[in-house]
């Protein structure tokens, strides 16, 4: 492994087995079955019972729910490597653990982490988080969505879509307008009155499964409600905070295997009597690939020590993930031009983390929505 600036020895040795067990199970598990998954459109459910065998669900939790208080770092280098793999597999992990997990833990009540912590961090149930919807993506204020209280507690009339890990869950969190402003309620999707669809035809995170969910006058008691979201969006911000930073780890590990395929290509790989790495120009690519890879690993880490050490302003996570989508994406497509005709082939896995970093870029706010966040923090100006 490449590693000029010496940053292996920044982990510590539980990190780095951490970090070495997800590889392995990347490379064992997830390598030989991914091209077909991404080629078929399905996420590879078989991997669930693995993920959560391994520890990853709820790594971050308490013990008493489950989890097993790993480190903001471990954390991290679990997504960066996942993505190695596949951004679509990165993504179940996001959602299950900062985007339904996490909102439990943070906003719930005693009961709801009593009941669902456990579950999910087991893997014997799958959650999403539902916040956009068909007409309020970057500007979620607008959302349609309602949740009428009624005697037996919560009316709810919507859409949601774009919704990660929908069409395989089991409870959602969803985010809705009450007469007292926007609130987060936890839903069972086998519930009257819910509908989940597939969404298909994507040409981008294809082994992800992305679903639509509706609620027609879907009846949930007053328990549901997550109390600790009274402060509305904010609640919800806190949230995809958290998610933000899984996604700035794995944009990167999805960048760092662009960048081995297309360095071990260039060595290999001979044209006009030498090898391609042997010409400037391709070696002038890989030092930039590399340098914005080897920059946005030292930004990752620390973001990570901010964030275990409570002190990380959601601005830095704005920063490192609107970074590291940017560069990953770059790192992928110049991987691709060396590879030539070949960095189309999904046998050689670029064009697959190409096309799967497009939605990174997307989601979770876009690149323009982190760019404004940034430009509110160095001007006092907001100019969304
Ligand atoms: C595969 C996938 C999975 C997803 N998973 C989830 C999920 O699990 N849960 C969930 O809730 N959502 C999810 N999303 C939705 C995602 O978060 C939204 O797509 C994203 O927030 C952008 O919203 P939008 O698509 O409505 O685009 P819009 O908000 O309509 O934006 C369109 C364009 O306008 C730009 N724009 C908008 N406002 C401004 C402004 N003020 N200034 C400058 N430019 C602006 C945007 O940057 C973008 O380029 C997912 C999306 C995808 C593609």
């Amino acid at each position: 492994m490449l590693d000029l600036m010496q940053l292996e020895a920044q982990f510590t040795a539980e990190e780095i087995l951490i970090r070495d067990s997800t590889a392995q199970f990347v490379r064992d598990q997830v390598m030989p079955i991914i091209t077909n998954a991404f080629e078929q459109g399905e996420f590879p459910t078989q991997l669930i019972g693995q993920l959560a065998q391994l520890g990853l669900f709820g790594m971050t939790l308490p013990e008493r729910y489950g989890g097993s208080d790993a480190s903001a770092i471990a954390y991290g280098l679990v997504c960066q490597e996942l993505e190695r793999g596949d951004s679509g597999l990165r993504s179940f992990l996001s959602v299950q653990n900062s985007l339904c997990i996490y909102p439990i833990y943070a906003l719930g009540s005693d009961a709801q982490k009593q009941y669902w912590l456990p579950r999910l961090a087991r893997g014997e149930a799958i959650g999403c988080f539902g916040l956009t919807e068909p007409d309020a993506g970057s500007d979620p204020a607008s959302m349609r969505t309602s949740a009428q209280q009624v005697d037996d507690g919560w009316a709810l009339n919507g859409t949601k879509t774009w919704i990660t890990n929908a069409p395989l869950a089991d409870v959602a969190i969803v985010w809705a307008k009450t007469s007292a402003g926007i609130r987060g309620f936890l839903i069972e999707l086998d519930r009257p009155g819910v509908s989940v669809t597939s969404i298909k035809h994507k040409l981008s995170m294809r082994a992800s499964a992305t679903g639509e969910l509706s609620f027609d006058n879907c009846i949930i008691p007053a328990d549901n409600l997550l109390p600790g979201s009274e402060r509305g969006l904010v609640a919800a911000l806190k949230c995809l905070t958290q998610a933000r930073f899984g996604i700035a780890w794995g944009a990167m590990g999805a960048a760092s295997a662009c960048f081995d395929i297309a360095r071990d290509y260039a060595l290999t790989r001979t044209q006009f009597g030498r090898p391609i790495a042997a010409t400037q120009l391709i070696q002038h690519d890989l030092a930039t690939m590399y340098t914005e890879l080897v920059k946005a690993q030292w930004l990752n880490l620390q973001l990570a020590r901010l964030h275990d050490q409570q002190q990380l302003d959601p601005t830095a996570i704005s920063l490192a993930k609107r970074n590291a989508c940017e560069q990953a994406l770059m790192i992928a497509r110049r991987a691709r031009h060396i590879l030539g005709g070949n960095g189309i082939s999904l046998e050689y896995h670029v064009i697959r983390h190409l096309a799967n970093l497009e939605t990174v870029y997307t989601y979770e706010g876009t690149d323009n929505i982190h760019t404004l966040i940034l430009g509110k923090y160095l001007t006092g100006i907001a100019a969304f």
